[in-house]
């Protein structure tokens, strides 16, 4: 008997139908001796409708009113899907993520969980009843309502697995696990049977967009095996764990690409000590998120700084680079919203040198220029076209053979599942 989580993201609970297909394999999965507890998403595109709705309203509304508001898909989910247990004649309770005691800090829309309490959680499955969480929500140590970002709900299942220390985190998705590119762009992509934390994080922040990047983190942090699986057939998915001797590794895990960036380049700022840190002082203040950064050589004591930002924070961004632009009397800046972010993932890079060159070089037989370039120790990233991004992508699955199984002896997905 085991103690499982299941997730189920937006399309799985789209339709009272599919709610009502959730039910079943809950009630399965109980009735075959495990203990369950499923996290929930609000109902196909509820959070995005929810978002049109505040917009209508106010150009910027307040944060705090938009929790308020955005909270309210997940509540719709988790009552229904426990009325649909009730009427296959099993025990049910749902529970918000306040209720559960999902505590988080004050960052209003993105807020960071703290502490999971989970008391009833526990109570509730000691008395034999199947229980619903409300995904992507919580509450700070003053009770006000919170959520955690865009896909939070990933985050709740795997927080609500460390808190309860569930055998397994199986996330249910509208894909059935997590493949070595984008299978839109590369038909020929490959489902990744085990990966490691490590890598899953770098896939998961260049634009995979199976898991929410911070419930990669918390899983590492906690220890949590995470089963991406799809919510439409009983087949083995992806198992996220930590990487250990037996898990033989291929070179490169894939390739992924982002879409969501924009590129900001200030010309002409003098070449001095001091001025980097006024530039990203001031996005930092204004709560934006840098990502790549590049400073070009300097001429005649005038310089070029280049970075990347996310869409959604331009505005703030622009706000904040004109006023530092004016103190440090650059000459221009400009802002490109036209480009692509590509990366190559692969904990093989830590002993096989030369991928860098090769990747560089595949781009460049495939024609495309490379803008900006960053690493770590498992991942090379360059900034491209973004018109580019697709013909990129598939340069390099090709170039690094992604679509064979490079695995030698692949681990069976653990136990613990519904089925
Ligand atoms: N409903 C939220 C969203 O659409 C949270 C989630 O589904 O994970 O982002
Ligand atoms: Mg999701």
């Amino acid at each position: 008997m085991s103690l499982i989580v299941q997730k189920y993201g937006g399309t799985s609970v789209g339709n009272t139908d599919r709610i009502k297909a959730v039910a079943e394999r809950l009630v399965a999965a109980k009735r075959a001796g495990n203990d369950v507890v499923a996290v929930v998403s609000a109902m196909g595109d509820v959070t995005d409708e929810l978002l049109d709705l505040a917009a209508a309203v106010n150009g910027e509304p307040p944060e705090r009113e938009m929790d308020m508001l955005l909270a309210t898909g997940e509540q719709v989910t988790i009552a229904l899907l426990a009325m649909a247990i009730h009427a296959l004649g099993h025990e049910a309770i749902s529970f918000t993520g306040p209720q559960v005691g999902i505590v988080t800090d004050a960052g209003h829309t993105k807020a960071r969980i703290q502490e999971v309490r989970a008391d009833c959680v526990r109570e509730a499955i000691e008395a034999g009843r199947i229980v619903i969480v409300a995904g992507f929500q919580g509450t700070t140590p003053d009770n006000q309502i919170t959520t955690l970002g865009r896909g939070g709900s990933d985050t709740t299942a795997v927080a609500v697995a460390a808190g309860i220390g569930a055998d397994v985190c199986e996330i249910y998705t509208d894909v059935d696990g997590v493949y070595s590119a984008d299978p839109r762009v590369v038909p020929s992509a490959r489902k990744i049977a085990v990966i490691s934390y490590e890598e899953m994080l770098e896939l998961a922040a260049t634009g995979a967009r199976v898991l929410q990047l911070r419930s990669v983190e918390f899983a590492r942090n906690h220890g949590v095996v995470i089963h991406v699986r799809s919510s439409f057939n009983d087949l083995p998915g992806t198992i996220v764990k930590e990487a250990d001797p037996s898990m033989e590794q291929a070179m490169i895990s894939g390739v992924t690409h982002d879409t969501t960036e924009a590129k900001i380049t200030i010309r002409d700022v003098p070449d001095q000590p001091g001025v980097a840190a006024q530039v990203f002082s001031g996005l930092a203040e204004a709560n934006v998120n840098v990502d790549m950064i590049v400073q070009n050589v300097s001429e005649a004591g005038a310089t070029d700084i280049s970075f990347t930002i996310p869409k959604e924070d331009l505005v703030r961004a622009k706000r904040a680079v004109e006023s530092v632009v004016e103190r440090l009397g650059a000459r221009s800046w400009l802002v490109d919203e036209a480009v692509a972010k590509v990366s190559l993932v692969g904990a093989g890079m830590k002993t096989h040198p030369g991928i860098a060159a090769r990747m560089f070089r595949s781009l460049a037989k495939a024609g495309v220029n490379i803008d900006m370039i960053s690493t770590s120790s498992i991942r090379v990233s360059c900034v491209i076209a973004r018109e580019q991004a697709e013909l990129a992508v598939r340069a390099l699955h090709d170039e690094f053979d992604l679509a064979t199984d490079q695995i030698a002896a692949e681990i069976a997905p653990s136990a613990g599942g519904a089925e």
